[in-house]
């Protein structure tokens, strides 16, 4: 039988992972299929803290092209998120997996303040910890927010499941038939080569806490639980 390859993840997914084909909105029955995966993925033990974009619904930097304040708009941004959030923690509830919504910005109503200890015990009971509003700063992104959380709560791996494509790659392999994938890179090279992977703060913040990083494509069957068991379907990033 399979088994994880890691104690404790850190699953990144952009926001378009729950929005489907349209890239927008919340799709309630892709949720299922994300939750799913999620759930067959903590059947192999591992620990499990998810964070989840809000590029479905709202990008601060969109905002502010069109000539809003960016603070406010990357605000917007980060209530995204929650919503995402709570979309992802009703579906993974209703298969029976123990949750916690733990928000940087307080909205005790809804979900839990983010204190790092609680989501360290909250793992170690075996619930799926979800991560919202971002770092509940401004000028960042939810990949920064993965890189954080993922040396706050000591992950072995952020493992980030991207949509529409199964790794990185020299050029846009949409674009560009010569597109190479690379099955392993450093993070030095993801910024020398300028990669498309994650912002410069999130690389480089990965780079200086040696936190490695495999980035998959979410969009075929059965993938969250290849990249948890260590079976090499995409690109592994290391210091
Ligand atoms: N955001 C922010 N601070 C954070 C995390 C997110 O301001 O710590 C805002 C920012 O405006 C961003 C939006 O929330 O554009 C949605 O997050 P992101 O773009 O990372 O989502 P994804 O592309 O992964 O769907």
């Amino acid at each position: 039988m399979k088994t994880s390859k890691y104690k404790r993840i850190v699953l990144k997914l952009s926001g378009e992972a729950l929005a489907g084909g349209e890239g927008f909105g919340i799709k309630p029955d892709i949720i299922k299929n994300v939750a799913k995966e999620i759930s067959e993925a903590r059947d192999l033990g591992v620990e499990i803290a998810v964070i989840v974009g809000g590029g479905n619904i709202w990008r601060g930097k969109t905002g502010s092209d069109l000539g809003m304040e960016r603070g406010t708009a990357d605000y917007i941004g980060m209530l995204a998120t929650v919503m995402n959030s709570l979309a992802l923690q009703d579906s993974l509830e209703q298969l029976g997996l123990d949750t916690r919504v733990l928000t940087s910005i307080e909205m005790k109503q809804i979900a839990e303040p983010y204190i790092r200890r609680r989501a360290i015990r909250h793992l170690e009971k075996g619930r799926v910890v979800i991560f919202a509003a971002g770092i509940g700063n401004p000028y960042f992104s939810t990949d920064t927010t993965a890189a954080l959380r993922a040396a706050e709560i000591g992950a072995d791996v952020i493992l980030m499941g991207k949509n529409n494509v199964d790794g990185v790659y020299s050029a846009d392999p949409k674009l560009d038939s010569n597109a190479k994938k690379f099955d392993t890179l450093s993070y030095i090279e993801v910024l020398q080569k300028n990669l498309q992977v994650m912002d410069a703060t999130a690389t480089s913040f990965c780079m200086d806490n040696s936190i490695p990083l495999v980035v998959f494509s979410i969009s075929e069957d059965g993938n969250i639980k290849r990249a948890v068991t260590g079976e090499n379907i995409g690109t592994t990033i290391t210091k």
